[in-house]
């Protein structure tokens, strides 16, 4: 039996989820943008919050936790390296370190590069992951704090998940991103799709996460370093990998 995901609209353009065991009961909340619409979704669904894992120490991700633990007395997981700079944790993480939900184990896997202390959380039999600001839909999140070598390397790994896996992020960022995609990799017919289809899921006012990794694999140009089209394009048939991914990541930031 997997996990049931529910993805809640936070705040301007964040998004916070629900992972629910129906056999345990338990329920988890992964990020904290606020509490308000968490709160509300807890509410309808007669779900009791168990534990919040939180990604990263953004407030955009973590303002919610006091009202949330106020309300709901949930433990709270998060990067142990972080702890000084995120709320008070119940149990500090590192890479490798499992989380439970009921009966499934959810796996942490080290992100840095958007702030070097970012987790990501990898739940191998639903076949979620949740990223927040590290692989973002058809993206990645700004280098505040790592660098690009190390970006590359954190989408490396989760680039090795199963391509079914679902992607979990944090921003609805989508549109843009996919504008920017389409400046470096014009001809790409999948990217074409993708765009239309996250137009037509804007206009309707729906996500567009999550978003099975095959998809990212596809379209996401910080994926696709190894492309010998986008490669072309930039003038970088020579360079390694990483290069290209620093070189993508710098026009993004122009953009
Ligand atoms: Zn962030
Ligand atoms: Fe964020």
């Amino acid at each position: 039996m997997t996990l049931e995901l529910v993805t809640i609209p936070c705040l301007k353009d964040n998004y916070a989820y629900l992972l629910h065991d129906a056999a345990s009961g338990e329920t988890t909340l992964i990020d904290a943008p606020e509490a308000a619409p968490i709160l509300s979704v807890l509410k309808a669904r007669r779900w009791r919050l168990d534990q919040i894992l939180l990604t990263h120490h953004h407030g955009d991700h973590i303002d919610g936790v006091p009202d949330i633990i106020e309300a709901t007395s949930a433990d709270i997981l998060g990067a142990a390296a972080d702890a000084h700079r995120l709320p008070p944790l119940t149990r500090g993480l590192i890479e490798a370190d499992t989380v439970q939900i009921g009966a499934e184990k959810g796996y942490v896997i080290d992100v840095p590069g958007h702030t070097v202390g970012h987790l990501a959380f990898y739940f191998p039999a639903s076949g979620y992951c949740f990223t927040a600001d590290s692989l973002m839909a058809a993206g990645c999140g700004r280098l505040f704090e790592g660098t690009p070598q190390q970006m590359f390397e954190s989408l490396a790994k989760l680039q090795q998940l199963p391509p079914t896996t679902i992607i979990c992020s944090g921003h609805e960022y989508t549109a843009a991103n996919l504008a920017f995609a389409a400046t470096i990799d014009p001809e790409n017919r999948a990217l074409q799709a993708r765009i239309r289809a996250v137009t037509r899921a804007r206009s309707g006012g729906h996500p567009t996460v999550p978003v099975a990794l095959s998809e990212e694999l596809a379209t996401n140009p910080f994926l696709r370093a190894q492309d010998p089209y986008i490669r072309a394009q930039l003038g970088m048939a020579d360079a390694t990998d990483a290069q290209v991914f620093t070189e993508i990541r710098a026009l993004k930031d122009k953009f």
